[in-house]
């Protein structure tokens, strides 16, 4: 059985405790390795280690940090299919999908960074022929990374690489639930040569080690992605210590289909967009606004499209419906279906778990795409983020009342918008309160855009050179300039 340790100053160890937590592959059900249960011993040494290697990488030159990136980058790439495959054993994802979608954007993520930082620059203000400011933005030193198990090692990196990328060391925890390629990327930062303590990882409980690090006195900066419960619980820690604080949450994703749009990539996106990666990523379309006149035909296109969608085992190569990541996660699913019912919902798809799954999968944890009609829009499963492959189809009309039922949450991540007509795609873009909206695509990402939410949805922005700003922190030096017609003793 593979045993995941912690990666603390340059090498793995062994937690504190000595205590393992079992972890299952999600799509048999089964123990298939341990990881470390760590405390917050372990985030001190982890801590400790990161402040150590963090005066000489602070002053390293960006090109050789970048230089390093690459070559992590590069040697995850060379060992694609090592991680794509165990990214989908220990999430329960098709490997398909951790080949496409995973593990490169993990490679593209540390190879963004390792460029943007040579191509970041400071800002300076020349004050009327008086002074010169100039804005130094230096690194803010160990900083704690928090990734949720949704998009393992996609997520992870997205914090990582801005965060080396500028000079600062850091501790990283990612979910116990998806500890594998979190542990493949240490190897490839020893590969690399990535000096001891620049990058540690922590394995353990969110409350065993989360916890601990968010709270170290010497972690000055968290950026975590997870769920709003969790941001909200981080928030109130770090308040008090004047942390500098990203918080990336939950979603209830609205996705607002207009007469005008082109009906067959709409249902062709709204099926990807409500249930890739079983529902589980923040930015799924979870809640389906149709206007009127097309609500019949999309609804039972879309169904009949949902049917289609078979769950599978994950590590085929056809599967494009796997595993939800524990048998909690799924029983929360399920809990969300019957809820629904109660609430007066229409089962028109899935609604349970699927039947004739492979021998290998039979207790492993799976949900079929459901699609669910006829619930209001206050009820808790229109409110609720569900987070798996469920999704709510609701009719509308007109402009008006598509913006007030895309607001209608205390989310505010993620909208898109369904339509030919130019104007009101530019109208309602500008009305929904969320991060980003997609019009007429979903999930089409550039690396450079700001990421992040509103409302309950997050606090600060990733991507580009707000990521960069963020691992920062900016100092501004003013330098009066002389006027030389002045007598000597007032330049
Ligand atoms: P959680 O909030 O449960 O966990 C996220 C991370 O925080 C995990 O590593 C977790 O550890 C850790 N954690 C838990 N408790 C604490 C604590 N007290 N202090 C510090 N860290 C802690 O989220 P999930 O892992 O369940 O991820 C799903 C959620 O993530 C969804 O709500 C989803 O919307 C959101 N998400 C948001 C994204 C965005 O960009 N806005 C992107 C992807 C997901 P452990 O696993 O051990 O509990």
């Amino acid at each position: 059985m593979q045993t995941f340790d912690h990666f603390i100053g340059g090498e793995f160890s062994a937690p504190d405790s000595g205590r393992y937590l079992d972890n299952v592959e999600p799509a048999t059900g089964a123990d298939y390795s341990r990881v470390a249960a760590g405390n917050a011993a372990d985030v001190g040494r982890a801590v400790a280690a990161a402040r150590a290697a963090f005066p000489a990488w602070s002053r390293t030159a960006a090109a050789e940090r970048s230089r390093l990136l690459n070559a992590i980058a590069q040697l995850v790439e060379d060992d694609l299919e090592a991680f794509a495959r165990a990214e989908s054993t220990d999430n329960g994802k098709p490997i398909a999908l951790a080949r496409s979608v995973d593990i490169p954007r993990a490679v593209a993520n540390l190879r963004f960074f390792a460029s943007a930082v040579t191509h970041f620059g400071s800002e300076a203000h020349v004050t009327d022929h008086q002074a010169l400011n100039y804005t130094l933005r230096r690194p803010r030193g160990v900083v704690g990374l928090i990734s949720p198990w949704n998009l393992p090692l996609y997520l992870l990196t997205w914090k990582i690489a801005p965060a080396l990328a500028v000079g600062n060391t850091a501790v990283a925890k990612p979910s116990e639930l998806t500890p594998a390629t979190a542990t493949m990327l240490a190897r490839a930062c020893v590969g690399a040569g990535l000096p001891p303590g620049v990058l540690n990882i922590v394995h353990g409980l969110g409350a065993e080690t989360g916890g601990p690090l968010t709270e170290h006195p010497d972690v000055r900066t968290i950026s975590f992605t997870g769920g709003t419960v969790t941001g909200r619980h981080i928030a109130r820690v770090t308040a008090p210590a004047f942390k500098k604080v990203a918080l990336e949450m939950g979603g209830k994703n609205p996705n607002v289909i207009f007469a005008d749009a082109d009906l067959d990539r709409a249902i062709g996106e709204s099926v990807r967009g409500a249930f890739t990666n079983q529902g589980q990523i923040c930015l799924c379309g979870s809640r389906i606004l149709v206007e009127r006149p097309l609500y019949d035909e999309f609804l039972e296109r879309f169904v009949a499209a949902a049917n289609a969608l078979e769950p599978g085992d994950p590590l085929e190569e056809s599967t494009a419906q796997g595993a939800v990541v524990s048998s909690a996660h799924r029983d929360k699913i399920l809990g969300y279906i019957d809820l629904a019912r109660e609430e007066g919902g229409r089962i028109l798809a899935g609604g349970g778990p699927p039947d004739g799954l492979p021998e290998r999968c039979r207790d492993g944890f799976f949900v079929r795409p459901t699609v669910i009609a006829g619930l209001a829009m206050d009820c808790r499963v229109n409110r609720e983020e569900i987070f798996g492959p469920v999704a709510t189809v609701s009719p509308f009309d007109g402009e008006e009342e598509a913006v007030r039922l895309a607001n209608a949450s205390r989310y505010g991540l993620a909208a898109t918008i369904w339509t030919r007509d130019v104007g009101r795609a530019h109208r309602v873009a500008d009305r929904i309160d969320c991060g980003t909206v997609w019009v007429n695509c979903w999930l089409l990402r550039d690396l450079r855009v700001p990421f992040g939410g509103m409302k309950e949805s997050g606090i600060g922005r990733e991507g580009g050179n707000e990521a960069l700003r963020f691992f920062t922190e900016a100092k501004n030096v003013c330098v009066r300039v002389p006027d030389a017609d002045a007598p000597e003793d007032t330049r």
